[in-house]
């Protein structure tokens, strides 16, 4: 069985544009090593992000945001997505709704997956929770996700350590664990 890593709303606009924030900048370079790392080792990566249409219900709580079809919704420049990597796109808060990723990894013959990206306290925190409802070993990679406070992100982290019985590591220690082959033990 292989891990897949999540990368979710690594996209224009939550990093540069309507919802930017400084703090998504910091986590580029850690998701990059991760997500060279799952490749390299034989692990799928999977961005989903945002792609909303205007009659989207979480328009009415943030606004317009990351609108399909637009440079707002694209994944970052610095992540593009290589070759064998999968791209999905969402229009709520979970990676997993309608979207196809369980399909998609159960074909892949994945049995879980590492969550990086935005917010902690949301996105993440939904996409953990329909990945511990499917089944799915949870790993939080905790230097590789974001939200807009230390509050939210740091509640964030607890709920989903607690609630989905994530494994909580950071970067360095799920690549370690994928170059000597070790299973998570955290
Ligand atoms: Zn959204």
């Amino acid at each position: 069985m292989k891990e897949a890593v999540i990368i979710v709303d690594m996209v224009y606009d939550f990093v540069y544009g309507t919802l930017k924030t400084d703090r998504a900048q910091k986590i580029i370079p850690p998701i990059k090593s991760l997500i060279k790392s799952a490749r390299e080792s034989g692990n799928e990566v999977v961005f989903v992000g945002d792609a909303h249409l205007p009659s989207d219900p979480e328009l009415e709580v943030f606004g317009e945001h990351s609108m399909k079809g637009t440079p707002g919704s694209e994944t970052i420049r610095e992540l593009q997505p290589q070759q064998g990597d999968h791209v999905l796109e969402k229009r709520t808060y979970s990676a997993f709704f309608e979207t196809g990723l369980d399909l998609l990894l159960r074909r892949l013959n994945v049995d879980s997956v590492v969550i990086a990206g935005l917010h902690t306290h949301i996105c993440c925190r939904h996409t953990a929770a329909d990945a511990f409802h499917r089944g799915y070993g949870v790993t939080l990679a905790t230097d590789c996700v974001e939200a807009l406070t230390d509050e939210d992100h740091n509640s964030g982290l607890e709920y989903i350590k607690t609630i989905y019985n994530s494994k909580s590591l950071t970067s360095g220690e799920i690549i370690e664990s994928w170059a000597t082959g070790a299973k998570f033990k955290i």
